[in-house]
């Protein structure tokens, strides 16, 4: 029996985990944080949670916390504990120097979705309106980057087109690359809560995830398809869809580009995209094509929800653009229970897309080309913005080892874990002059940094984050931080000590700021979510209320685009030496790499990672259950216990990420999406054989 009590005061915040955003109610004796309890009025929860935002709040206390400034002089030197005065000055005296000898593009900035928008907003404005460049990236670079692309093609913003509300109205679901129950379980249980009360369910996955059969719910077809082909699997269901004339035509008349919607269905009518075809390429058998296709085309109103088994290809991007094709062929766009819905990795990537971090866009989706887009911010800042777009990470990397990228402003993310191949990454960060790492722990990135500045948790500030129904929900200061500064403040400070004169005292005055100069933003303010709670953009003039659901009456660019979607294989191939496709995933109570799980009683209920295999494949090894493999692939090779298991088919092998001694990004390949460089982290050929362990 745990004893409650009753707390002596509560603050209403967001969930730092995923992208579904609940609301919890800090509970605190004091300044001790007793508990965190779903709010019931939160719109995205309605009083629910899973076990990461309810009990996955210890790290903010963990020992390895850092609170106090360091720096070095080279990374082969330890650390020496300074005041922030110092590590700034040094920070800063160090990346003007490089401008100096190098140039001004020679540095850069990281931001991460883990952060507010203010302080996602304050990073890019430091790369633009301080360093004097484009080199910005987020860490959506390695996972929702394609979304960004593949929708803004198709229907003009990078964007989930409806409110988690809106699953209620739905009868038929794809769920295509994503695993809710295990990566977005609150939105999982109101999915399955419909599903139970009669929608149907197409699941499209390589594994059997548990939405495909678990208590109550039975999902009408599974395309178990082989990794990689998820571009194929997604134009036969097209295939059918035109070839049976289920298109929706009256829609695609009024909404959609004809012209392109004819050069679109010549294209998926051609045989070999047919399902028999198809089925030899991806292993889906042709006849639950059929079936799926004819229901979702049938079925009444039909939503599509996508996470990262979609975006994290080749052909992510691709892929995307494919799904659009399929909601728009269908006409299920505009309304409720339809439309296409990125399910969201991070608490706040979408915010971080929304706030300008990506090189060549300044916030609210607009090309740093367009002169109008650049004068907006160049009068706000009194700075002239570079028209030319900047570095994307992998860039950068490149470009370091190249010797022209020489510094690096890095604020909660840990690239050497969570970026692909590790040993390019590490030379990247090896051979730059100033790395300048801004965080919670001394995580592996930290290995090569010159100047550590220690950052703070959600708990310790104000400010917002946009969930993946662009919903704003508000964050706010739990406790003071611990290291005596938010994160933006600490950008904030840095700026000022390379010369930015910058005087915010509160986030709101930032929010004011991106309401002034991002459209989609203008109706915000902090008065505003004070009064609704939360909302969802666009708000402004057209929309003071925000917009639960998008494109009701017309696309945002005009005409939705039809695409065609050439399937391209992966260039990372199976064969005789690494004969098993390795795809990757979560479960419940872990979040990513583990930096801040690992760190909270939730490790309880995991304390490593396994592979799934087939128990084909096991046999034919000699592996046993729970014994020691060894997993090896073209990049590298690490160490794990075996599980048998059918929800993986013969040829696949599937683990999660959450330890670091598995350390999944040895074995995972440089390959990546050809629009938005997203790594190929779903699809790695490897071979298993026997271990005696680590
Ligand atoms: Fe946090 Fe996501 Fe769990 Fe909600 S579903 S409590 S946002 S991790």
């Amino acid at each position: 029996v745990i004893e409650l009590g009753t707390p002596e005061r509560s603050v209403i915040t967001t969930c730092a985990y995923c992208g579904v955003g609940c609301s919890f109610k800090a509970e605190l004796n004091g300044d001790e944080l007793v508990r965190m309890v779903p709010y019931k009025h939160g719109k995205a929860n309605r009083g629910h949670s899973c076990v990461k935002g309810r009990f996955a709040y210890g790290y903010a206390k963990h020992k390895d916390r850092i609170l106090n400034p360091m720096i070095r002089d080279s990374i082969d030197e330890p650390w020496r504990q300074v005041s922030w005065e110092q590590a700034l000055g040094f920070a800063a005296a160090r990346m003007r120097g490089l401008q100096e000898k190098h140039g001004k593009k020679s540095i850069g900035v990281i931001t991460s979705s883990r952060c507010t928008n203010e302080e996602t907003f304050l990073v890019q404005k430091l790369a633009r309106g301080v360093f004097g460049n484009n080199n910005t990236d987020t860490c959506a670079r390695v996972c929702h980057s394609p979304t960004g692309y593949g929708l803004g093609q198709t229907f003009g913003t990078s964007a989930g087109t409806q409110d988690f509300d809106s699953v209620e109205h739905t009868d038929v679901v794809i769920v295509i690359g994503a695993n809710p129950t295990d990566g977005h379980p609150v939105f999982a249980s109101r999915l399955k809560k419909r599903l139970r009360a009669g929608a149907e369910l197409i699941v499209i996955d390589p594994r059997r995830t548990n939405l495909v059969k678990s208590p109550h719910i039975q999902a009408a077809q599974h395309l178990a398809l082989r990794p990689g082909t998820n571009v194929a699997v997604v134009t036969a269901l097209a295939h059918v869809i035109v070839t049976e004339g289920l298109m929706d035509e009256t829609f695609i008349r009024e909404r959609c580009d004809w012209d392109e919607f004819q050069v679109y269905a010549e294209f998926v009518s051609e045989p070999r995209h047919s399902p028999e075809a198809t089925e030899l390429l991806t292993g889906v058998p042709a006849a639950d094509l059929r079936a799926a296709a004819r229901l979702f085309a049938t079925g009444g109103n039909g939503a599509i929800y996508y996470g990262l088994g979609v975006t994290e290809h080749s052909q992510g991007s691709t892929t995307v653009m494919g799904i659009a094709n399929l909601a728009m062929l269908t006409g299920n766009i505009g309304r409720k229970g339809v439309g296409v819905n990125p399910l969201r990795g991070q608490n706040n990537v979408q915010g971080s897309c929304d706030m300008g971090s990506f090189p060549h866009e300044l916030p609210g989706y607009r090309h740093v080309k367009g002169p109008e887009v650049r004068a907006v911010f160049e009068e706000a800042w009194g700075v002239e913005i570079d028209p030319e777009p900047g570095l994307r990470i992998p860039n950068m990397l490149d470009a370091a080892v190249e010797g022209s990228f020489k510094g690096l402003y890095c604020q909660g993310e840990d690239i050497l874990q969570s970026d692909p191949d590790t040993k390019h990454v590490a030379a990247g960060l090896a051979a730059m002059e100033c790395v300048i790492v801004h965080d919670l722990f001394l995580n592996e990135t930290a290995n090569y940094a010159h100047v550590f500045l220690p950052g703070s948790t959600f708990l310790e500030k104000d400010g917002t984050f946009t969930n993946a129904e662009r919903r704003i929900n508000r964050v706010r200061k739990v406790m003071a931080p611990l290291n005596g500064y938010a994160d933006w403040e600490v950008t904030q400070l840095l700026a000022n000590a390379m010369g930015a004169g910058w005087t915010y005292t509160h986030p709101a005055q930032i929010m004011d700021e991106i309401a002034a100069t991002t459209p989609s933003f203008a109706g915000v303010d902090y008065a505003l979510l004070e009064e609704k709670g939360s909302i969802q953009w666009p708000c402004n003039e057209a929309h003071p209320e925000g917009t639960p659901l998008m494109h009701v009456d017309g696309f945002v660019r005009g005409k939705g685009r039809f695409i065609v979607t050439e399937y391209v294989a992966t260039d990372e191939k199976s064969g005789p030496r690494f004969p098993l496709l390795l795809t990757t995933g979560r479960i419940l109570s872990q979040y990513n790499v583990g930096a801040q799980t690992r760190r909270t009683e939730n490790v309880v209920w995991h304390d490593q990672d396994v592979l799934e295999i087939h128990p084909h494949d096991a046999e034919v090894r000699g592996v046993k259950q729970g014994g020691w493999i060894k997993l090896a692939s073209r990049s590298g090779e690490t160490t794990l216990r075996a599980e048998l298991t059918d929800r993986v088919s013969p040829g696949v092998v599937y683990t999660t990420f959450h330890h670091p001694d598995t350390q999944a990004n040895v074995i995972t390949t440089d390959f990546s999406d050809w629009a938005t460089n997203c790594p190929e982290y779903k699809v790695t050929a490897v071979q298993v054989s026997l271990s005696n362990g680590p």
